[in-house]
């Protein structure tokens, strides 16, 4: 089952029009009409929405550093940009507060990315480099009718110290196991309780389509991550988390990478244009990088039942995502930085800016 959208209308830059992703997208989507334009500020103000696709090879900057949060703990991932915004429709997505008035962008040759992660990689061959697509969209969300990813995991196969992380609350991972060297590429999953999937991650994928895709990868030969965020407090919580831990136990453990957790957080911006959801009732204050998030004695006790309870399921590295020292010391008595498990996670990488 797809989860995308078809998109109404398809503007696409002059040098990215004989891409293989871009032709291969055309044929999948029926060869549909689309218009040429030199930019995106070319495409009328009426169109500037996630319902038209605008697709460009450009991208100034291919690799990024992960921008974190001030004051909190950044795990030192690096961002490609494949796909820019994205139609599931979480209520709670970050992107809402930016991006409501961009088309939907793919840039749709990912060969310099490619380049800018092999030199990262030779230039610290003893650091372990993580890298997701999966920052400024849902990393698969439009994979099928693109296959960038395809391209981005064969590009850095034989690379033994990079980590590529494709991260999604979709089902679309067939497209990919028929890739013979899948190196360390990783399919990884957010997970949510069932209820906040149901009312809050729109069109995505139900937790039990998404186990079953994990299973798909991992039979395939991927490894795999999971990413429990936000984590939402309402009345019920742990039981509904539990059911979703529970479906987890369905995925071989040895196949689990790492897995993140991150509670609810959302900027004042973002709160403005959020509809008033129930989860959003609960006491937030606003912490250091501007973001609400719960009390912190609040989001201590939720971290520990998440780690005891996956503690029990894998051996893997369970890390917090943007959270503050205080924090990291109240769950685990100390800083990832001097825990072994978590070395290489948190090891900084270097990765200046670049055109
Ligand atoms: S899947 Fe991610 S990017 Fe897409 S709407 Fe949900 S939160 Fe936003």
């Amino acid at each position: 089952m797809t989860q995308y959208k078809v998109p109404k209308r398809i503007y696409v830059t002059p040098e990215a029009k004989t891409l293989p992703a871009v032709q291969h997208a055309l044929r999948i989507l029926g060869h549909p009409p689309y218009q040429m334009v030199e930019n995106p500020m070319e495409i009328p103000k009426e169109h500037q929405n996630q319902d038209t696709l605008f697709v460009t090879s450009y991208r100034g900057q291919t690799v990024h550093k992960c921008p974190g949060s001030r004051g909190h703990l950044c795990c030192n991932y690096l961002t490609i940009d494949l796909y820019l915004g994205c139609t599931l429709g979480c209520t709670y997505c970050i992107m809402k507060s930016y991006l409501n008035f961009s088309p939907l962008t793919v840039y749709a040759d990912p060969s310099p990315s490619i380049q800018r992660i092999r030199s990262l990689a030779s230039q610290y061959p003893d650091k372990a480099i993580r890298i997701g697509s999966g920052e400024t969209g849902d990393s698969l969300l439009l994979d099928p009718i693109f296959q960038l990813s395809r391209q981005l995991i064969e590009g850095v196969s034989d690379l033994p110290n990079v980590y590529l992380e494709l991260k999604t609350k979709t089902t679309h991972v067939d497209h990919l196991l028929d890739i013979p060297m899948k190196g360390n590429a990783l399919i990884a999953f957010s997970l949510n309780a069932r209820e906040i999937q149901e009312q809050e991650e729109g069109s995505s994928a139900s937790i039990e389509e998404r186990i079953a895709a994990a299973l798909r990868a991992a039979e395939a030969g991927y490894n795999l991550a999971f990413h429990f965020d936000p984590i939402v407090r309402f009345p019920g919580w742990q039981e509904s988390y539990l059911y979703t831990i529970y479906r987890l136990k369905e995925v071989p453990s040895d196949r689990i990478r790492w897995i993140s957790l991150g509670t609810l957080r959302f900027t004042g911006a973002l709160r403005d244009r959020m509809e008033d959801r129930p989860y959003l009732f609960e006491e937030f204050v606003p912490c250091r990088d501007g973001k609400y998030r719960y009390l912190q004695p609040i989001r201590i006790q939720m971290y520990r039942w998440f780690l005891k309870e996956l503690s029990a399921l894998t051996n893997a590295p369970i890390y917090l995502c943007m959270e503050s020292v205080d924090v990291w010391k109240g769950v685990y008595g100390g800083l990832p930085m001097k825990m072994d498990s978590f070395r290489d996670i948190f090891k900084n990488i270097p990765c200046k800016a670049q055109s």
